[in-house]
């Protein structure tokens, strides 16, 4: 990554390795020893950065990563410095299914096509081709239809050697809403006939998956052989709901929040400015100084993923007290009041995202005022920011 000197950028990315290990160790704890942890990294590892995070986990332990493209798997397999395994769960391009292969990662198949030429590709390199047969539950995104399963075994018996079936997997239209507690019970229910079928017709998936974060706190019959977790292990609950279920189906609800934030974002103030009552500040008309005021500017905008709807919404801290965002955010900066703070000056510590002298500001109170989700706000956040490891 080209300027990780952090003394050139707006603003940086902390990762916090305390934080990391708290989660993989709470999340390890409640899967149980014999279910495998995957760590998902798709979308820039949400936000976090693929680079910096993925050799972070490893040395926390983590030994496998899912992501959704090749793309994200190549990433990934530049830094990965343990031979961790790597599973693509989307897009594999027809002229990365051959990567794929040769460098052992293994990939969804979920139609006819891509097992067809992932079988081809196999036998042409002479490797077999690793893959996770994704199968129709009540998703209806992607996935193998029952009736499609004899033909599916019949060509993996006919590839002998060319295949490994890795897994059987499929995914939940929602584990982290109870609203969607039926349709999800339904799934569980179709996964089970799915893979009895699989086997009655001679394939044997050497592991079952199919819980996200949402499923392996709330529905422990999902966790199987391996989760594939990615919020809950950035230290976020999927939704304010689960959250919720999880502290109910507890008897003791003393113990704090098991999950903690792995990331901080954090800048600088880079100037600051009066401006007299009455006067409006920044583009249009939006704001118009109440009193005499004192602003300071932040150099991070709506092309850092800092939302223009937190345009006279938002917040910052500065030396631990919130420090309103006024007028409209700008693409590469936004301004705030500092008008009750004493004597705020360029070159102070400003936090988007994390905690400064004991006060917070988290990803979902941003979330709830943008209206995105925890997952939009993190993957939002573009690759040139910085990450440092702290
Ligand atoms: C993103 C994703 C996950 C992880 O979801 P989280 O809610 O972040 O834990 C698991 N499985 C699949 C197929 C996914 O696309």
């Amino acid at each position: 990554m080209p300027e990780q000197n952090i003394n050139f950028h707006g603003s940086w990315i902390e990762l916090s390795e305390a934080a990391l290990r708290s989660n993989l160790s709470f999340l390890k704890r409640l899967i149980g020893a014999r279910t495998k942890f995957a760590s998902v990294v798709k979308g820039n590892a949400y936000g976090h950065g693929i680079e910096s995070f993925v050799p972070l986990a490893e040395r926390c332990g983590v030994r496998f990563f899912a992501v959704f493209s090749a793309h994200e798997a190549a990433r990934v397999t530049a830094v990965r410095k343990s031979k961790s395994d790597i599973m693509i769960m989307g897009d594999v391009p027809d002229p990365a299914i051959p990567w794929a292969i040769e460098h052992g990662v293994s990939f969804y198949v979920f139609d006819l096509r891509r097992l067809n030429r992932a079988v081809k590709a196999a036998r042409k390199i002479g490797h077999p081709a690793r893959i996770h047969l994704e199968v129709e539950t009540g998703f209806r995104r992607t996935g193998f239809e029952s009736e499609q399963l004899a033909r599916v075994a019949r060509i993996i018996a006919d590839a002998g050697n060319s295949v490994v079936v890795e897994g059987a997997c499929t995914h939940y239209a929602g584990a982290e809403s109870i609203g969607n507690f039926v349709r999800i019970q339904n799934q569980i229910a179709s996964f089970g006939r799915q893979v009895d079928k699989l086997r009655e017709l001679g394939v044997d998936p050497r592991a079952l998956h199919t819980a996200c974060s949402a499923a392996a706190i709330n529905y422990p019959e999902t966790r199987m052989d391996l989760v594939r977790c990615g919020i809950a292990h950035y230290g976020f609950w999927p939704t304010s709901e689960t959250r919720m279920q999880y502290f109910m189906s507890r008897r003791s609800r003393k113990q704090g929040d098991p999950l903690r934030r792995v990331m901080s974002w954090k800048s600088r103030v880079m100037s600051t400015k009066r401006v007299p009552q009455g006067k409006f500040i920044g583009y249009g008309i939006t704001y118009q100084a109440p009193r005499r005021m004192k602003i300071a500017t932040v150099p991070v905008g709506y092309y850092h993923g800092f939302s223009r709807s937190l345009s006279n919404l938002g917040y910052v801290l500065i030396r631990g007290e919130r420090a309103p965002v006024v007028g409209v955010v700008n693409m590469n900066m936004f301004v705030v009041d500092v008008t009750d703070l004493n004597g705020v000056r360029a070159g102070e510590e400003v936090v988007i995202v994390g905690c400064q002298d004991g006060s917070e500001i988290s990803v979902s109170s941003f979330a709830d005022m943008t209206n995105y989700l925890n997952y939009e706000v993190l993957v939002r956040i573009p690759m040139d920011i910085p990450r440092l490891v702290v």
